[in-house]
C-alpha cells in the first residue's frame, strides 16, 4: 500500500542522515496526502531521496518517529515482531533466579519508538507513548506476549507524553489477571510491585545496578535515603550491613510498601527509619538538628522533563546536593541522581560542583552511574542517556 510521502526543507534532514530518529514539525516543508495518526509515512529530503520510514504524530511536535532508516522497509507485523524478539533476545541474559524484572524494551533505543515494556516475574507491564504504537498496539502487546511467555500483561499508558501526542490515557488489564503484589527479585531481595497505582511501571528498574553499589558502600554506615519510593535503595543498604538508614518520601502508599519490605527480606526493623515529608524541608530540618550521614542517596523525580525546564531544575538539584554534602561526615559519600532527559550528564556535574562550592566543601567523584544495560542508549539517540549519576566522597 502506498503511504503518504513527508518532505523536509532543505538542509532539514542533516539529523535523520545521523540516524537521530526524530522530525520535528518545523523541519517539515510539506505533506502530501493526509496520512492518519499512526500511520507510516515515506520521510523524503527536499532534494527527493526517502531518508526513512517512519510513524506519523499529527498533534506532536515530534511530528513523526523513524521505524526504519531503510527505504524499502515494510512496517507490519512480521517486522515488529522481530523488533520485540530481538530486543527480548537481548535481555535474556539479565533473568534468572535472583532478577526475575527487567526493562524488555526501550523505546527509540531498541528501535520501538513510544514502547516501552517491563518484565515482573510473569508479569508484563506496557506503556504505549506515541501514536505508532498506538497504532500497532494489538500487534505490539501479542507479539510481546508472545516472545516472552508471560501470563499476564497490564497496560500502563497514562504517562504524561501521551498527553502530547494526543492520546487519552488508557490503563487496564490485557491479558490475565494480576495479582494484589507482583513479586519481584532484584539481586535476590524481594519486592512488591504496586503495576496499578505506583510510579512509572511500577518499579524504578533502570537504578538495579546503582542499589548494587550502594548495597557494597553500606556496611556499618548510617545511611540518608531521599525520594525513597518503594525503598529500593534502603533495602539495598540494610541488605549490604547499614548500620540505620533513614529514608525520606512525600507519598505515603509508597513507604508503606518499603517497610512492607524490610519484613519481607528479613531485614532488622529497629535499623530502618521511614519519614512521610518533603525532601527540601527534611533536609533542612537534619541540618538545624545537626544530624549527619555517613552516605546519603538522592534520586529526585524528573525535575526537567526537556531543556526548557532545566533553569529552574538546576535550581532544586543544587539545593538538595548542597544540604546533602552539609550533612555528610567527613569521608562519607554522596550517591546523586538526576534523572531529568532536560539535564546533561555534563551540566549535572557542574551543578553538584556548585554546590559543593557553595557548601564549603572539598569533594571528589569517586564512580558515575547511568541506567542498567537493559536501559540502553542507542548511539545515535542522545535523549535515551536520562538517567546519570555521581558516586561523590567528601574529603577532611
Ligand atoms: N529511589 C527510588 C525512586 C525515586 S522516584 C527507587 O530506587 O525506587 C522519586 C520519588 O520522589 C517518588 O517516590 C516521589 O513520591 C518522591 N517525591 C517527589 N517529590 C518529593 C518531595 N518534594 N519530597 C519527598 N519525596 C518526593
Amino acid at each position: 500500500m502506498a503511504i503518504a510521502r513527508v518532505t523536509l526543507k532543505p538542509g532539514r534532514d542533516k539529523s535523520l542522515r545521523q540516524r537521530h530518529p526524530w522530525i520535528f514539525a518545523g523541519a517539515i516543508d510539506r505533506v502530501d496526502a493526509e496520512p492518519k495518526s499512526g500511520h507510516s509515512v515515506a520521510i523524503h529530503s527536499a532534494d527527493g531521496a526517502c531518508v526513512a520510514i517512519a510513524a506519523w504524530s499529527p498533534s506532536s511536535q515530534i511530528r513523526a518517529r523513524v521505524w526504519s532508516f531503510d527505504a524499502h522497509t515494510e512496517v507490519d507485523a512480521a517486522f515488529l515482531r522481530a523488533r520485540i524478539a530481538r530486543a527480548v533476545a537481548a535481555r535474556a541474559s539479565l533473568l534468572d533466579a535472583r532478577h526475575t524484572g527487567c526493562r524488555l524494551v526501550h523505546g527509540e533505543s531498541d528501535g520501538l519508538p513510544g514502547l516501552v515494556a517491563d518484565r515482573y516475574g510473569d508479569v508484563l507491564v506496557v506503556q504505549i507513548l506515541a501514536c505508532g504504537a498506538e497504532h500497532w498496539r494489538e500487534v505490539l502487546l501479542a507479539a510481546l506476549q508472545d516472545s516472552t511467555g508471560c501470563s499476564v500483561v497490564y497496560e500502563r499508558s497514562d504517562a504524561d507524553v501521551r498527553t502530547l501526542e494526543g492520546l487519552p490515557p488508557r490503563c487496564g488489564i490485557v491479558s490475565g489477571s494480576l495479582p494484589d503484589r507482583v513479586a519481584l527479585v532484584e539481586d535476590g531481595l524481594a519486592y512488591r510491585v504496586d503495576v496499578v497505582h505506583g510510579q512509572k511501571t511500577g518499579f524504578y528498574l533502570d537504578q538495579r545496578d546503582n542499589r548494587r553499589s550502594v548495597r557494597a558502600l553500606a556496611r556499618d554506615r548510617d545511611v540518608l535515603n531521599c525520594f525513597c519510593y518503594s525503598g529500593g535503595f534502603s533495602i539495598a543498604a540494610l541488605a549490604g550491613g547499614a548500620r540505620s538508614t533513614l529514608s525520606i518520601d512525600s507519598s505515603a502508599d509508597a513507604l508503606s510498601l518499603a517497610e512492607e519490605h524490610v519484613a519481607l527480606n528479613a531485614l532488622d526493623a529497629t535499623r530502618a527509619h521511614w519519614r512521610d515529608a518533603d525532601v527540601f524541608s527534611e533536609l533542612r530540618r537534619l541540618r538545624d538538628a545537626a544530624q549527619t550521614f555517613d552516605l546519603i542517596v538522592l534520586d529526585p523525580p524528573k525535575f526537567a522533563p526537556t531543556a526548557h525546564h532545566a533553569e529552574k531544575a538546576t535550581r532544586a538539584y543544587k539545593d538538595i546536593n548542597l544540604l546533602a554534602l552539609k550533612l555528610l561526615r567527613s569521608d562519607g559519600l554522596l550517591a546523586t541522581f538526576s534523572c531529568s532527559g532536560g539535564i546533561s550528564a555534563d551540566l549535572f556535574q557542574k551543578v553538584v560542583a556548585g554546590a559543593a562550592l557553595d557548601a564549603r566543601v572539598d569533594a571528589t567523584v569517586v564512580t558515575r552511574f547511568a541506567a542498567a544495560e537493559d536501559h540502553p542508549i542507542a548511539l545515535n539517540f542522545p535523549e535515551g542517556e536520562y538517567l546519570k549519576g555521581l558516586l561523590v566522597r567528601k574529603r577532611g
